[in-house]
């Protein structure tokens, strides 16, 4: 059997993987990447990316729908070129994923395309054939195997008539109507989309709200522009029956029949840490299966870490990609290596309209028995937000009263995706509501709204 070894063996080419392997390349590292599929993992062919495509295609078409608001009139019907869409989609997607491979070429990484298992604390088998396995070691192992859909028992995926993620960002045509199970970012964006594209779309939440993770007063928001544009939304639901008839889905929730045509099954996702060796290890997992870490992201194993979707929540590329560097800058001891620190990851929505959040709900951060001080700035008081036609919209900031730290940061509206960046900075070099108020922000942007709000918290808003 061919062996080879390395110094830094990655198991999984997603976000968290090829991330993992650039930096120990960097840092002077032999690394090799094994991965059974596609470099750039869910994110890049499957999750983050191709989703972002096609919900740009729907934003278009909303825009050009929306035309006239901007003096702008458009004679004859506007048409849908679906497969052009989803044609799109695929072509950004295969774009990023070569770049990968280009990346991989250019830190000199072996990249060996198979099925990793782990042996021990060092060895890993790859089966990179039917009946054709190497052997490589490494003197440090990462783990990023990654996540995939979890599949509700009582509504089976067909891939025909229930779709998991993959089957709804390829399909062939859009459904004419469509339930989606699950209101987190991953349904709330395929309603978004399906619902700007012409489908009628329901939701089916078993909790109290939609999106659970985002502060209450968002959620709430959220809802009631959903509704508005004409997404149902039924939350406390729960699906008592289910069949296919008549090329139809008959779908009961509450006792009550939906019909659909179509149905999208995105009840989060599970981790892959199934047959991948870990019993041949001391790594420990918790009871939904996720690899338990420090802070290092190293595992119970002496040399063995784990990075991303295997690892616990958030399921988020950025965070996959952040632990990567964290763990190879610990594995070389680098000066300056720092751990992850959960609160300052945001996490964001590209539904239209997007949400964006970082750090704690005001819920969370009343019952840790924080005294706080919150500001509210509504996107009509924003001159950009009026000449751009995005005038809905908040950004609502929490500090702590005494220390004027920022405790969370959740927002609503048009690019609040791209705002939330200046609290992820603000936060990681622990910035205080005093910093904020006395930077200057351009205008007229967008990001006057952060000042305002931060403002607003001391009562001292500008513009309401
Ligand atoms: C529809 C959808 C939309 C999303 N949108 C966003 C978003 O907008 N923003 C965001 O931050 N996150 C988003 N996510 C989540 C994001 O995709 C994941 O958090 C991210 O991909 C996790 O990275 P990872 O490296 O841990 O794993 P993955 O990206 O899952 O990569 C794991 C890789 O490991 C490989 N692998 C698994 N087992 C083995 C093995 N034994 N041997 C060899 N290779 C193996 C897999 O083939 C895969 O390529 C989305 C997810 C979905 C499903």
């Amino acid at each position: 059997m061919e062996k080879k070894s390395f110094d830094v063996l990655v198991i999984g080419g997603g976000p968290g993987g090829y991330v993992a392997a650039i930096r120990a390349s960097q840092l002077g590292y032999k690394a090799c990447v094994i991965e059974q599929d596609k470099l750039g993992g869910i994110c890049l062919n499957w999750g983050c990316i191709p989703t972002k495509a096609l919900l740009r295609s729907s934003e278009v078409y909303h825009l050009i729908q929306n035309s006239k608001k901007y003096g702008i009139e458009i004679e004859g019907t506007v048409k849908i070129d679906f497969k052009k869409v989803i044609e799109r989609s695929r072509e950004v997607s295969e774009q990023l994923s070569n770049g990968i491979k280009s990346l991989m070429k250019k830190n000199n990484i072996e990249v060996i395309y198979g099925y990793a298992n782990l042996m021990g604390e060092q060895g890993v088998s790859v089966q990179v054939s039917a009946g054709s396995a190497i052997e490589l070691t490494g003197k440090h192992i990462i783990l990023a195997t990654g996540a995939r859909a979890r599949i509700l028992s009582n509504v089976p995926i067909d891939n025909k008539f229930v779709w998991d993620y993959k089957d709804a960002m390829v399909p062939s045509e859009i459904p004419q109507d469509l339930v989606i199970i699950g209101a987190g970012a991953i349904g709330i964006e395929y309603a978004s989309f399906y619902n700007d594209m012409g489908s009628n779309v329901s939701v089916i939440e078993g909790s109290q709200r939609i999106l659970m993770s985002e502060d209450e007063e968002i959620s709430a928001i959220a809802r009631k522009e959903f509704e508005k544009m004409g997404i149902k939304i039924i939350t406390d639901a729960k699906v008592d029956g289910f069949k296919i008839n008549n090329e139809k889905v008959h779908i009961s929730v509450n006792g009550k029949i939906m019909e659909c045509d179509k149905v999208i099954s995105a009840a989060g996702v599970i981790p892959n840490t199934e047959n991948i060796g870990i019993e041949n290890t001391k790594i420990q997992l918790t009871d939904s299966r996720h690899v338990i870490t420090n802070e290092w992201m190293e595992t119970d194993e002496k040399g063995i870490y784990a990075i991303g979707d295997i690892t616990q929540p958030p399921f988020l590329a950025h965070k996959a990609s952040h632990e990567a560097v964290v763990c190879v800058e610990k594995i070389a001891n680098l000066p300056g290596a720092h751990p992850i620190h959960k609160k300052n990851i945001p996490g964001c929505v590209y539904s239209r309209p997007q949400m964006a959040s970082i750090g704690m709900t005001e819920k969370a951060a009343i019952s840790e028995g924080y005294e706080i001080n919150i500001g509210r700035f509504p996107f009509i008081g924003n001159g950009k937000a009026i000449a751009i036609g995005e005038p809905q919209g908040m950004i609502k900031t929490i500090f702590d009263k005494k220390t004027g730290e920022i405790l969370g940061v959740h927002m609503i509206g048009a690019e609040v995706t791209e705002l939330i960046s200046n609290f992820a900075v603000a936060k990681t070099a622990e910035l205080t509501d005093i910093d904020i108020i006395k930077s200057i922000f351009p205008h007229p942007t967008l990001s006057e709204m952060v000042h305002e709000s931060v403002l607003a918290s001391h009562k001292n808003a500008i513009h309401i």
